[in-house]
């Protein structure tokens, strides 16, 4: 006997977007038009290279920047951050590499990694709403610090951190130290301007807001040193060593442009629905309790905890009647550990295991909000 198919509600938006139709049509026409390698000399090389620099120009544009030199291509959130991190100490002669508690595991293990060459790591807390307490990170800031890193907004919880504060702490106390900020889940939801928000640093991966995955960037203020860590190659003004991903670049630009172009419908839209699911889920499960909702967090995140109902349980179930979502960071999905951002907020382990994280995308169709929540509510009801 066939079973009816599921309708399927792809709340995993934080893992990845659905890619938008502007990034698809761009790289559709570029992988025929622009396909050389753009480090060549001839005709088509220079084609390819003549595309990569006007999406360059672009990028710096859409992150607040005039210098499109400032803007290094790379394969994504991951690359980016570790290169903002590892680049960064690696041109310093300082030893000491601050970041928050809550950052992504690509600037905490980037950071941890470079304890074999001599570099110590400082974590700055975050509060029981998962925001950094910049007066805590200002303690740790000293003569050895080499680079500081807060993301601007959590990849678990959706919180916003006060990135600007951070600067403006740290350039009080020693205006040479370089501060980086991962703007991997942010970029999706608010504006990035890099020069008003002052950092020195940035990192952007395209799939996180409907471009390809495999491709990001990492601005680099002018005077901002880094050492790269690809070599074998001269491109990006010798910060990145590699062919040049001209194809994926496009994508990723034409996104960012339609993002900002979009981002208050997509604001209106994921808001309304995220805010309609909460509200649903709460009103049906009153055990149920939204981590973040007392603070400025991404329209789209909605991470909640169902106590007594075990995460992975319970994706499990919502998978089979179709509704995907995640864990926490899914680079983390599949191991047993409790997510290092809950701990940091003050959650116990077991109260860690029972949260879960659905987050909207631009596609999401005007009432996925209370229909997912009640096959949530459903799904709660069948597994307490
Ligand atoms: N930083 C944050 C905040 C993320 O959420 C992610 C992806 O989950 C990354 C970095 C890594 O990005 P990528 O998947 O492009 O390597």
């Amino acid at each position: 006997m066939s079973r009816t198919p599921v309708q399927e509600v792809y709340l995993d938006h934080a893992a990845t977007t659905t890619p938008r139709p502007e990034a698809i049509a761009a790289m559709e026409a570029a992988i025929t038009s622009v396909h050389a390698n753009a480090s060549g000399f001839h005709t088509s090389a220079r084609r390819a290279k003549n595309a990569l620099e006007e999406a360059r120009e672009r990028a710096a544009e859409l992150i607040g920047t005039e210098r499109r030199h400032d803007v290094v291509f790379t394969s994504g959130g991951t690359e980016s951050d570790n290169l903002a991190v590892m680049g960064a100490a690696f041109a310093s002669r300082r030893r000491t590499i601050i970041v928050s508690a809550i950052e992504h595991k690509a600037v905490l293990e980037a950071a941890r990694s470079l304890a074999r060459f001599g570099y110590a790591v400082q974590v700055a807390p975050v509060d029981e709403h998962g925001v950094l307490i910049v007066d805590r990170l200002a303690e740790l800031v000293d003569g050895d610090t080499a680079v500081v890193s807060v993301m601007a907004a959590n990849n678990e919880v959706g919180t916003f951190q006060p990135v600007g504060h951070v600067v403006e702490t740290v350039r009080s106390i020693d205006d040479s130290i370089p501060v980086h900020t991962d703007a991997v889940q942010f970029f999706v939801g608010r504006d990035l301007d890099v020069t008003d928000l002052g950092v020195d640093l940035a990192s952007l991966s395209a799939h996180k807001f409907g471009g390809p995955t495999g491709v990001g960037l990492l601005y680099v203020a002018a005077g901002t040193r880094i050492e790269s860590m690809m070599v074998g190659g001269s491109q990006e003004a010798g910060r990145r060593a590699g062919t040049s991903n001209v194809v994926g670049v496009l994508g990723m630009v034409a996104a960012m442009e339609e993002t900002a172009r979009a981002r208050a419908r997509f604001d209106a839209l994921a808001g309304a629905e995220r805010d309609a699911f909460e509200a649903a889920l709460m009103a049906g499960d009153p055990t149920s309790t939204v981590t973040g909702a007392d603070v400025d967090r991404l329209l789209h995140f909605s991470h909640v905890r169902v106590p007594a109902v075990l995460a992975e349980t319970l994706l499990i179930r919502l998978d089979q009647g179709g509704v995907f979502a995640a864990a926490g960071s899914s680079c983390q999905s599949g191991a047993v550990e409790p997510s290092h951002v809950l701990t940091a907020m003050g959650l116990d382990p077991d109260a860690a295991r029972e949260c879960v994280r659905f987050t909207f995308g631009w596609d999401v169709e005007p009432g996925t909000g209370t229909r997912s929540a009640q096959i949530v509510l459903d799904t709660i009801k069948e597994l307490r």
